[in-house]
């Protein structure tokens, strides 16, 4: 059996889960189900399974970029209109004490989920960073 190097298999596996559909991905094309707060043609919101706070949801873009350095120059418009949904979704909560808007990007920051997501936070004073 051919035994890979340590760094080579890690290298093998990321390649895989890029390739392969992403959860949230597969929550866009319903397959499993989201507790969802928002949806148009564009993007879709909904709660975090794993909450870190009273309020936290997501906003992904229904088209698939992996994170923040994935995005074009032509995604411009897309980006702007997924913090007018975060703002709007923010007074419909009625999250007036604040909100944190996170998005973390690449294995430093922790992303699990390679593909674009904001996190909203509220509801709880929350720390820094
Ligand atoms: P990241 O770690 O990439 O910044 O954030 C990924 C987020 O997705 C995490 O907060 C995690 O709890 C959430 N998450 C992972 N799988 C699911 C799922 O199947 N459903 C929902 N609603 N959230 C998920």
């Amino acid at each position: 059996m051919v035994s890979f190097p340590k760094a080579h298999r890690r290298s093998r596996s990321f390649a895989e889960s890029m390739s392969s559909k992403s959860i949230f991905k597969r929550i866009i094309d319903r397959e499993i189900p989201a507790n969802i707060l928002y949806e148009d043609d564009q993007c879709l919101a909904f709660h975090d399974i794993a909450p870190q706070a009273p309020v936290h949801f997501l906003v992904i873009p229904k088209k698939e970029i992996p994170g923040i350095s994935g995005i074009g120059d032509d995604d411009k418009e897309l980006i702007g209109h997924l913090m007018t949904v975060i703002r709007d979704l923010a007074h419909r909560l009625q999250l007036e004490n604040g909100y944190r808007v996170i998005s973390n990007c690449g294995p430093d920051a922790g992303q699990t989920v390679f593909h674009l997501h904001f996190h909203v936070l509220a509801k709880k004073k929350l720390s820094w960073p």
